[in-house]
C-alpha cells in the first residue's frame, strides 16, 4: 500500500457492515475525494458494495480481502441503506456506480486524466466509447478491451493499459471478478485510480435499459434488472 492511501483510509470516516468498511458520504464529498486522489497521485482502487457483495464477500475470502483493502468503497442499493438503520445509523446516499459515471466524465474531463476501458462483451466496449464520445468529448479514452479474454493474456493486456498512459481503468467484469482481478493486478499497473464497475457498461453501451428514475431513487433497481434478466440475475 502507498503511503498516501494509507492516509485516506485512516483520515476519512467508515462505517462498516460485516466486516467491509464503506465511505458513509454525500456526492459531492465522494467526487472531492476521488479529485483529491487524482490530484496527490494516491494509486487507489475504488469498489462499490451492494447486498450481493456483502453476502458474496461472507463466503469468499479473496474478494472480502479486495474490499477490506481498498481505499475507497461507495454504499450502492437499499440493501446498504437498510443495514445501516438496523444497526442504528442510517446511509447519507446510495452512491452507485451507474449513477456515478457522468460524475466521474466530467470530473475527469476537467482534470484532464484520461481512461482505459476493460470489460464486458465485445462491441459494448466501443459502444461506450462512442456515447462517451458524444457525452464528453474533451475526456481522453486511451484504450479499450472487451472482458472475455483467457488468463494468459493478462499480462499483455496490463501491457497496453500502461503503454496507453491512463490515469484511470474502469474494470466490467461483475462481483467478484473484478474486484479480485483489480486486487491481484494492482501492484503491476500505473493508473492512479481503478474502479471496479459491474454492468455499467451494458447501461450505458445500451445492452441494458436503467430502471425509472423512482426506483433508482429507493435503491430497488434490482427488480427492473430481474425483470429484464430474469434467469442471469435470479
Ligand atoms: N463480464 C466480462 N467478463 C467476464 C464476465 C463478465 O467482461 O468474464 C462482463 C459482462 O459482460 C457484464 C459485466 O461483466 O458486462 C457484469 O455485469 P453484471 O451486471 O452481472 O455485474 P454486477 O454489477 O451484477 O456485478
Amino acid at each position: 500500500m502507498y503511503k498516501n492511501e494509507t492516509s485516506i483510509k485512516k483520515r476519512e470516516k467508515k462505517n462498516h457492515l460485516l466486516g467491509i468498511p464503506f465511505s458513509n458520504i454525500d456526492l459531492q464529498t465522494a467526487l472531492n475525494l476521488v479529485g483529491e486522489i487524482l490530484d496527490q497521485t494516491i494509486h487507489s482502487n475504488l469498489f462499490f458494495i451492494n447486498a450481493h457483495c456483502i453476502n458474496t464477500s461472507y463466503s469468499n475470502i479473496e474478494y472480502k480481502k479486495a474490499l477490506q483493502k481498498a481505499s475507497i468503497i461507495f454504499p450502492d442499493g437499499s440493501g446498504v441503506s437498510y443495514a445501516c438503520k438496523m444497526l442504528g445509523g442510517s446511509l447519507t446516499e446510495n452512491l452507485n456506480g451507474t449513477d456515478l459515471f457522468p460524475h466521474f466524465c466530467s470530473l475527469f474531463s476537467e482534470k484532464n486524466k484520461s481512461i482505459y476501458l476493460l470489460g464486458a462483451k465485445p462491441g459494448t466496449v466501443e459502444r461506450l466509447e462512442e456515447w462517451i464520445e458524444n457525452h464528453y468529448p474533451s475526456l481522453n479514452v486511451v484504450g479499450k478491451q472487451h472482458g472475455y479474454f483467457p488468463d494468459s493474456k493478462t499480462d499483455a493486456i496490463i501491457d497496453q493499459i500502461n503503454q496507453s498512459g491512463a490515469d484511470i481503468l474502469f474494470v466490467a467484469f461483475g462481483v467478484p471478478k473484478q474486484e479480485i482481478w483489480i486486487s491481484q493486478n494492482e501492484h503491476k499497473l500505473n493508473t492512479i485510480l481503478n474502479i471496479a464497475v459491474g454492468g455499467l457498461f451494458d447501461f450505458y453501451g445500451k445492452n441494458v435499459s436503467r430502471a425509472p428514475f423512482f426506483m433508482r431513487k429507493l435503491g430497488i433497481e434490482w427488480i427492473w434488472r430481474l425483470i429484464q434478466e430474469p434467469t442471469r440475475m435470479w
